[in-house]
């Protein structure tokens, strides 16, 4: 069967599904192709939070466009919702970072200014007693933490789920297939070749995450994606729902829906191994416990493992692929790619749609890995 679109976006991810999102609004007939299910990786499973003052590349190469895209987050979210029908559980949100040994005050003295300088985002020092009383489980010897207001947190399942709908009321579509090949003449991308059939196209954009190295071979340049495994744990609070999110002894313990704290996040390199492990299990479960006692006997509702794409530089690849009149790369985004989603998803649909992208786009090159 061979069926046709202007626009394949081949991976259901927050990547593929934003790109789709603002494709449909430029008016361009654009089909996803998923094949495992939107949402299914990373992008359903992240930890959803959403901080554009820190991280790999921020501040420098990244600043702008993690900022812009936080802007985005915020301006998006109720037409998300009313399009989608999907509430993903968005907000603004506290944290505090405990210290427990005076190096770590060292290191908040880095976080510090940041947010006291963004507006909109606020730092201020705690002292452990006053921590104290206000969360009583907290280990009686934290020395005390750094207080910080603004960023954003999300269910990211939801999300990309309120992304794909939001688009597929604008005319998208999604097809549950995988793509095995593309079909081009010259530099120019003609089709993509499905397990089950064939999509004629006018443009591809491989949103595929940690697989995108796979379309090396269909695109012939340097596409160095690669896994990043993460593990999370979902806990049920023992004496109720955390009033904030808390980061300390090596874990972050994240207020979530449903009361639910998730203790995040391990990192390993163990290639496509997406199995949740018992060693991710006890480092989590120990560094929820050292923050918070109490929490060694928390019921585990949920373990999950995922895959985050990462980029040897840690920005992600953005832009037509070197050597191809009409196709594109929307990847890489390693641990900020909820974040990323909406400019990634902006950017590539003006440059398919033939507009300028407010964004200097120039640090997230293809050719740079030529
Ligand atoms: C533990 C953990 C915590 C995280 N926490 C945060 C966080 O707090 N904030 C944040 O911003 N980010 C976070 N991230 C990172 C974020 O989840 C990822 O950067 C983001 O989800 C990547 O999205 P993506 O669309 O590029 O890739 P994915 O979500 O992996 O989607 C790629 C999709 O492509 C599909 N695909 C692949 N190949 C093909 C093919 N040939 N044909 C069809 N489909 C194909 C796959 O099935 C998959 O669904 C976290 C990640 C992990 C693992």
């Amino acid at each position: 069967m061979t069926d046709s679109s202007e626009v394949v976006v081949i991976g259901g991810g927050a990547a593929g599904c934003a790109a789709a999102l603002y494709l449909a609004e430029s008016g361009i007939r654009t089909t996803v192709v998923e094949r495992q299910g939107v949402a299914s990786y990373a992008s359903g499973y992240s930890a959803g939070g959403l901080n554009p003052l820190q991280g790999a590349g921020i501040p420098g190469p990244l600043a702008p466009m993690a900022w812009e895209s936080f802007r985005m987050h915020l301006e998006l979210w109720q037409r998300l919702e009313e399009a989608s029908g999907v509430d993903f559980h968005a907000r603004r949100i506290g944290s505090v970072d405990v210290a427990f040994d005076e190096d770590e005050f060292a290191r908040f003295e880095e976080t510090r200014p940041l947010f006291e300088a963004a507006d909109g985002f606020s730092a201020q020092w705690v002292d452990a007693p006053e921590l104290l009383r206000a969360e009583p489980r907290l280990a009686g010897d934290a020395l005390g933490g750094l207080r910080l207001f603004g960023n954003a947190a999300l269910d990211s399942s939801l999300f990309t789920q309120a992304l794909r709908r939001a688009a597929e009321s604008l005319g998208a579509t999604v097809r549950h297939a995988g793509v095995t090949a593309l079909q081009a003449r010259g530099g120019s991308v003609e089709g993509v070749v499905l397990d089950d059939g064939r999509i004629a196209c006018d443009t591809v954009v491989v949103a595929t995450g940690p697989w995108s190295a796979d379309a090396e071979r269909w695109l012939g340049v340097p596409i160095p994606v690669v896994p990043l495994k993460g593990e999370i744990l979902r806990l049920r609070p023992p004496g109720g729902p955390l009033a904030h999110d808390w980061a300390g002894a090596g874990v972050s313990l994240n207020d979530r829906a449903g009361g639910l704290a998730w203790v995040g996040a391990t990192e390993q390199s163990k290639g496509w191994d997406v199995r949740p492990s018992e060693w991710a299990r006890q480092k989590l479960s120990a560094g929820a416990a050292r923050l918070m006692p109490s929490f060694a006997g928390a019921e585990l509702v949920l373990h999950t493992a995922c895959l985050r794409p990462v980029t040897p530089d840690w920005l992600p690849i953005l832009g037509r692929v070197p050597g191809w009149d009409n196709a594109y790369l929307a990847t890489g985004a390693g641990k900020k790619g909820i974040l990323l989603a909406p400019a990634m998803g902006r950017a590539v649909a003006d440059l398919v749609a033939g507009r300028t992208p407010s964004l200097d786009l120039s640090p997230f090159a293809p050719e740079r890995f030529a």
